[in-house]
């Protein structure tokens, strides 16, 4: 064996090529499935990433933010490079850098330092701060630290920092996005509710949701009802601005003022019940308005009840335009159902996309067979039961609770499947299945432009039906015989 330059190297260990072939044969059987699920103490590729890595998305989605992290810098370069991979676009962050003194005497000096620089050279509206497990194993008071560094004058004292504690070992990135979110609000609408004030908007939080896609799309159906809103954590420009030559630091985001008036909103509408649990708690108890929590409308009947709670909050029937789009989206239901009704799926990802995964397969009679969140509780295990219940399609699907992706690849090795939904990190588990894998989750990173593509509401449900038919018929004709090969498919 030699390396690139040329020189031989001795390898260690040398294993002998039919003992390679034997083991590649035995973990794709029953045998080998038991020992994997009888695993406790290691996770292989699980399927969610840690909590700072949603905090950071949540502060990119406000005007002139730069999201802080508190602790090292891999971890800081992790979360950038997952979201420079999956959007394409570069996403600025600073961070306290801590190493070996600060974990040993505590990270306030790196704070400090860190936050006096990043306001002086980045110069932001709002710097927000979060943290990686160093800070939060040793115990760092960020409340005490942030507060000595307005003392200090490290940034002025009215210098908007909300601070959330984003511990890995606990949680995923949903909920450091529900944490980061919660307290930018807090954060800037201290003060700032007004006794008989109504701004007559919708407020829409659309939680952790990384398709730019989306969010155009849910803009797109609130100008259509007519109705103003404001978008909190809104990314669509942050991670889609166009390319003009010109580098941004902080392009778009939702307006600090709008969020500030935000508790004083006509009504409050949070999408993705489990990764904007908390701060629709709070926002229940302190903003005016009507507040409703929804599933992320996949699927027909998720996008039926968003667009009618919108009418019913605000007194205006659901547009012409948006019931002709659904017609658009049933007629394709109606034309496609012959390549997906019945087949067989594997779905994994984070709670509220699984949910509309489910739904969406149900509707089309497809069947959801092995469902796996690797961040999942009871409540949601027995909401995706309910699911699966009230579909005759739903009949001998299982679900997988904190289980990771080494697993869904015994799953699909041994229980076969036609297809796999996820993100990326499942592609591994595809190839050795040999079944496609449609990335419809976070993150994308071998694929172009998917994250611009809606998934949600009538335009998502005809997006994700074309992509999986289209692919299944392009199977028929790679796979058939000549006699098979039709022009009419
Ligand atoms: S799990 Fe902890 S150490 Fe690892 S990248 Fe996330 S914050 Fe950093």
């Amino acid at each position: 064996m030699a390396n690139n330059l040329g020189l031989a190297v001795k390898p260690v260990t040398e294993t002998p090529e039919a003992e390679i072939k034997r083991v590649a044969e035995w973990i794709n059987t029953e045998e080998y499935k038991e020992k994997n699920f009888a695993r406790t103490s290691l996770v292989i590729n699980p399927a969610h990433a840690c909590q700072p890595l949603g905090a950071e998305l949540a502060a990119h989605g406000f005007e002139g933010t730069l999201p802080f992290v508190h602790g090292s810098q891999g971890c800081t370069s992790y979360f950038r490079s997952t979201f420079n991979r999956h959007f394409r676009e570069p996403a600025p962050a600073a961070s306290s850098s801590m190493t070996e003194d600060g974990a040993v005497f505590g990270g306030q000096n790196n704070l400090h330092e860190g936050l006096e620089n990043a306001y002086t050279i980045y110069k932001p509206k709002m710097i927000a701060v979060f943290t990686s497990c160093m800070p939060e194993i040793i115990g760092d008071d960020l409340t005490a630290f942030i507060k000595n560094a307005k003392q200090k004058e490290c940034v002025p004292a009215d210098f908007p920092t909300p601070y959330a504690n984003t511990p890995s070992f606990n949680g995923c990135h949903i909920h450091g996005y529900d944490a980061m979110l919660l307290s930018i609000l807090q954060t800037l609408t201290t003060g700032k509710q007004v006794e008989g004030r109504c701004t007559g908007k919708l407020n829409l939080i659309a939680g952790f949701d990384a398709n730019t896609g989306n969010y155009r799309e849910y803009k797109r159906i609130l100008e259509a009802f007519g109705i103003p809103y404001t978008f909190l954590a809104d990314i669509s420009e942050t991670f889609d601005s166009p390319l003009d030559g010109h580098y941004k630091i902080y392009p778009g985001g939702t307006k600090l003022d709008d969020a500030a008036d935000s508790i004083n909103g006509k009504a409050t509408l949070a999408l993705g019940t489990y990764s904007t649990a908390k701060t629709f708690t709070w926002i229940k108890d302190n903003y005016s308005g009507k507040h409703v929590s929804m599933p992320v409308p996949f699927g027909i009947a998720k996008t039926d009840a968003l667009l009618m709670k919108i009418s019913e909050l605000f007194g205006k029937p659901v547009p012409e335009s948006l019931k002709a789009e659904r017609g658009r989206a049933i007629d394709l239901m109606t034309d496609a159902h012959q390549y997906i009704h019945g087949k067989k799926f594997a779905v994994y990802g984070d709670p509220d996309y699984l949910l509309g995964y489910v739904s969406f397969l149900l509707e089309m009679g497809a069947r959801p067979h092995h469902i796996m969140c690797s961040k999942g509780t009871k409540k949601l295990e027995k909401e995706l039961q309910a699911l699966l219940d009230a579909s005759m399609y739903g009949k001998d699907c299982n679900i997988y609770m904190n289980k990771d992706l080494w697993h869904m690849r015994s799953l699909v090795v041994t229980d076969p499947v036609d297809a796999m939904i996820g993100d990326s990190h499942g592609k591994f588990a595809a190839r050795d299945a040999k079944i496609p894998l449609f990335r419809f989750g976070f993150p994308i990173f071998d694929r172009v432009n998917l994250h611009r593509v809606p998934l949600i509401g009538y335009q998502g449900t005809i997006n994700m039906l074309s992509t999986i038919c289209n692919k299944f018929i392009d199977i028929t004709d790679e796979t058939c015989d000549n006699r098979h090969f039709e022009l009419m498919r």
